[in-house]
């Protein structure tokens, strides 16, 4: 067989064969650039989201530097605890130790997974086997050390998959606690996708002259993914979902909730909708989160619903569109959010709703990503007036004062639902097409009378139509 790029970068025959049978044929640029600095013993900070392929970019070299002392006796004690993963979620937890079986599946080293929300009999009997891997969240790895059901005296690598969710949850205190229990002398690696202070002083205090590798720019949001914002009224956000679901035929959505409540309520709307969804967050036993997360990615269910926390980690492959329903309050979140579409080279679409409420959260979303998102109105579901100011307006004005018109559109693929004017000068004023370059009329099928009205009505005061 051909040689694939892995061979270059230096990957012992067994991992280079697995990886040729997942059917990877390039290294994505974090592996590129990471592993034979893992390879060489470089401690390493790394900046790549979820989506660039992080995890085989720590898993194929840790494997790499396992390999010398694997061990095809059966004895535990010739299995000892060597590579230790820490995630902030289960759901990572799991997929990060299924990676590493998948990657190590052609060497004698074994793998397990530990996390809270789990029965630790069934863990405690995996540990007894001795694993040479041990991927596990802060929380229930601390509970196995306290029963003194796993010995961490021999770890000689260490990894922090995503450490700044892993410090927005609390779990520092957690993860200095595990450090102060490993050998001095050990390698380290730190994947993050943002580099908030606390990140940059957990480097400082952790690694030793570490290598830096960073993917994308910083807090960069996938160029793959197209961002789009539907204005509306708080109290039509539902509604709105269901129908663009329905309309556009969309199968495989993640929605992302700021609430469990949120979540499981939004799930229980749409079911009535006759839209199969379901919910994903931390109420839920593990089981169930699995459940659901498989019956997602099996297509058996169209809509996950999820929260932050939960979401965390979620590995879907190809995922098309992740829906905002409701805005994330630290801007961070949606880069995180919206790092499950757009990956591994496919397009994909982040959707939210906005209503006047998250305008200060999309403003700071804004500023992070450093992109102007495009507002798309979508016939009857324009909020009313006075919102459509607060949403668009001050904006619009703000824009043209730098000449600098923003990007807004009306909706058009989209089957408009009638709609009354509401009172405002906006919809009462007369059309002045002069305001607007000129803009293509809705198709008939499209757009009833009332609506094709309304959008460059709309687009004049919203500062130009973009031809969609
Ligand atoms: P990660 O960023 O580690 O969550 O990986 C995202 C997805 O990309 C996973 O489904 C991996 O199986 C896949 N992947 C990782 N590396 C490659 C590669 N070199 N070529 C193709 N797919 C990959």
């Amino acid at each position: 067989m051909a040689s694939s790029s892995f061979d270059q970068l230096g990957l012992i025959a067994p991992l280079a064969q697995a990886v040729r049978e997942l059917g990877y044929e390039q290294p994505t640029p974090v592996q590129e650039q990471a592993i034979p600095l893992v390879l060489a013993g470089r401690d390493l900070m790394a900046g790549a989201q979820t989506g660039t392929g992080k995890t085989a970019a720590f898993a194929l070299p840790i494997l790499q530097r396992l390999a010398p002392q694997a061990s095809a006796s059966a004895s535990p004690a010739r299995h000892p605890v060597r590579a230790l993963v820490l995630t902030p979620t289960r759901e990572l937890a799991i997929q990060v130790e299924q990676s590493f079986k998948e990657y190590g599946k052609h060497l004698p080293l074994r793998s397990t997974v530990v996390y809270g929300g789990a029965d630790m009999d069934a863990q405690i009997r995996e540990l007894r086997r001795g694993v040479e891997v041990l991927v596990a969240t802060p929380g229930r790895l601390l509970d196995h050390v306290q029963s003194k059901t796993v010995m961490l005296n021999q770890v000689g690598i260490l990894t922090l998959d995503e450490a700044d969710r892993m410090l927005d949850m609390g779990f520092l205190p957690d993860i200095r606690r595990i450090i102060a229990l490993l050998p001095k002398e050990r390698q380290n690696l730190l994947f993050s996708a943002t580099f908030p202070d606390e990140i940059r002083n957990l480097v400082k205090s952790l690694l030793r002259s570490p290598a830096e590798v960073q993917i994308a720019a910083r807090n960069a949001v996938a160029d793959l993914v197209t961002h789009v914002v539907h204005p509306v009224a708080r109290e039509k956000k539902r509604e709105l979902l269901a129908y663009l679901i329905q309309t556009r035929g969309l199968t495989q959505v993640l929605v992302f909730c700021g609430t469990r409540i949120g979540a499981n309520r939004l799930a229980h709307q749409l079911r009535k909708d006759h839209i199969h969804a379901d919910a994903i967050h931390g109420d839920k036993s593990q089981a169930e989160r699995l459940e659901a997360l498989d019956n997602f990615k099996a297509g058996k269910t169209a809509v996950l619903v999820a929260t932050d926390v939960a979401s965390r980690g979620l590995d879907i492959e190809g995922l098309p569109q992740v829906i905002n329903f409701d805005i994330p309050h630290s801007p961070e979140d949606y880069v995180h959010r919206i790092g499950r579409t757009g990956r591994a080279g496919l397009t994909g679409e982040a959707i939210s709703l906005v209503a006047p409420p998250d305008m200060e959260a999309l403003a700071a979303i804004e500023r992070l990503i450093k992109k102007k998102i495009d507002r798309v109105l979508v016939p009857g579901f324009q909020p009313d007036g006075g919102t459509v100011a607060t949403l668009m307006g001050r904006e619009a004005r703000g824009a043209s004062r730098r000449g600098d018109a923003p990007r807004v559109t009306a909706s058009r693929p989209m089957a408009p639902r009638p709609q009354r004017p509401q009172g405002d000068p906006i919809f009462s004023k007369p059309y002045e097409p002069s305001a607007v370059p000129a803009a293509p009329a809705p198709k008939p099928e499209e757009a009833p009378q009332q609506s094709k009205r309304r959008a460059p009505q709309l687009a004049a005061l919203l500062g130009g139509l973009k031809r969609a």
